[in-house]
């Protein structure tokens, strides 16, 4: 069984046609790295498979639950598939740690103890422990965004979903939060991003999908795509992003 299946999804806003029909099913422990040029449903297709967005035709499945079974399985499946957002979204009245524990506390239902503890683990794993008891003003893009990839973890999701992890930072601070997501992926976590950083795609992809008009155009291995694209419209989109 797919951790992720789409069966002619569709997804419209009004008149707008932003997935068309989109057949993909992701295996457990893939790394699927998702390109196309701005607007072809990127995010959308990620905001659609944790029920951010509703879907407007066709099934898609997370672990087997269809997001169309209603809000009770919504919130599985939310739990199932965290997310990271070009824009960090931490909350911030919260220190780091409040802000990692938060999961587990109200969505899982742990004691504040056990909460606080699984909170310092990720933290640390992040490579933040020592900031602990920091506010999300006082640390830098790149932490702040280890702080998120520790929060979504910390709900001990089945898959991960990253937007543009790294586009709202600095270059000095893009590695940073690449280095945490290449551990993930070799730990064996499921992982779908959005992202424009090609050398990750091809050392840390698994496969590689690339997005144009609501639709997959390419879907294939990283370094074939990337090396020897045949497809005339991704020569042209790798060419603007190099
Ligand atoms: P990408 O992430 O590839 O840039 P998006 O999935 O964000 O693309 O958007 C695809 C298309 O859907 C765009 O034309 C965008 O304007 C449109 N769109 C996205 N979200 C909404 C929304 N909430 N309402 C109306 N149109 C939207
Ligand atoms: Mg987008």
């Amino acid at each position: 069984m797919s951790i992720i299946q789409f069966r002619g999804v569709s997804k419209h806003f009004d008149e707008l046609r932003v997935l068309d029909e989109v057949d993909l099913s992701i295996e457990q422990g893939e790394v699927v790295v998702l390109i196309g040029p701005s607007g072809s449903g990127k995010s959308t297709l990620l905001r659609c498979i944790n029920g951010l967005e509703q879907i407007t035709g066709g099934d898609l499945r997370v672990d087997d639950i269809s997001v169309l079974a209603g809000n009770a399985r919504l919130r599985e499946i939310r739990q199932e598939a965290g997310m990271v957002f070009q824009q960090f979204n931490l909350f911030p009245q919260l220190t780091a740690l409040q802000n990692v524990a938060f999961g587990p506390r109200h969505v899982r239902g742990k004691s504040r103890r056990e909460a606080e503890e699984i909170g310092l683990e990720l933290l640390d794993k992040v490579g933040l422990k020592e900031r602990a008891h920091h506010y999300p003003a006082e640390l830098s893009g790149g932490q702040q965004q280890r702080v998120a990839i520790a929060r979504a973890l910390a709900v001990r999701p089945k898959v991960m979903l990253f937007d543009e992890p790294t586009s709202a930072l600095d270059p000095e601070l893009k590695q940073e939060v690449l280095n945490v997501m290449r551990n993930l992926a070799e730990e064996g976590m499921t992982m779908v991003v959005v992202t424009h950083e090609m050398a990750f795609a091809r050392q840390v992809g698994s496969r590689l999908i690339f997005m144009e008009h609501g639709k997959i155009a390419v879907d294939g291995d990283p370094c074939e795509m990337l090396c020897n694209p045949t497809n005339p419209r991704l020569k042209d989109f790798l060419r603007h992003v190099h």
